[in-house]
């Protein structure tokens, strides 16, 4: 009896764990979670290692520059670039559209899942600001990162989201930020599925949410959410 009390245990716990796998959080998706060590999800962060470690084998230095970012902070990034804009005499939807070429609007990054990072190599010399387009190509310092994550990243799992491509909308090209694959397209998955966009923005005090159109921000949600590497589209049912 108690061995089959133990065995009701262990199968229950595993279809407990399955299911809580497959229904990922809202807030988890939006940022809004305690994650109090800043980490990156778990086996993003596996996978991260074993990359590490071979890309060191061919003298690279893989170093997270930015990996995960709450709500919160994204919301400070925002808040901070709205009243700038403002104070230069911008209209909301100018500013809007300023500032989404390069930073999310709070509640829509990749960087809240834990599942995406900016990349950079530290077994190089640098100065000034790393996340730099001319820095990964021509004779930059983060060529090398480049060349090697264009042949091996893959292979571990990872990504590049805004990629060099002319028929991609939203954000702008950016070749240092990866995405671990494998949990990232279930995280949009759920995004798509579960967060009520336009509601959840309007509702969370961020800069210029209520002088933005619901048409501008379905924009958004078309171009820029989903403007990302076809092979981070999540699967169809
Ligand atoms: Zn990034």
């Amino acid at each position: 009896m108690k061995q089959l009390a133990s065995l009701f245990f262990i199968v229950s716990s595993i279809l407990f764990s399955g299911n809580s796998i497959a229904q990922t959080s809202k807030t988890l998706l939006t940022g809004q979670s305690s994650n109090s060590f800043n980490a990156l999800e778990t086996k993003t962060q596996e996978a991260l290692l074993k990359m590490q470690k071979a890309a060191l084998k061919d003298g690279i230095k893989i170093q997270v520059a930015s990996g995960y970012r709450s709500f919160n902070r994204q919301r400070q990034i925002w808040n901070r670039k709205y009243k700038k804009y403002e104070a230069e005499g911008l209209v909301p939807d100018a500013i809007f559209n300023k500032i989404v070429e390069y930073s999310t609007v709070p509640g829509t990054s990749r960087h809240h899942w834990g599942t995406d990072m900016d990349l950079i190599d530290a077994n190089t010399k640098y100065s000034g600001s790393v996340l730099v387009t001319d820095k990964f190509h021509g004779d930059g310092p983060f060529c090398r990162l480049k060349d090697w994550m264009d042949v091996h990243a893959r292979d571990f799992g990872f990504e590049l989201v805004y990629t060099l491509n002319e028929n991609r909308s939203g954000f702008k090209y950016e070749p240092w930020h990866y995405s671990y694959a494998p949990v990232s397209k279930d995280y949009l998955k759920d995004y798509l599925k579960e967060i009520d966009f336009i509601n959840f923005l309007r509702s969370e005090n961020i800069l210029g949410m209520d002088q933005i159109s619901d048409e501008r921000l379905q924009r958004y949600y078309i171009e820029h959410i989903q403007g990302i590497n076809p092979m981070l589209n999540p699967k169809k049912d």
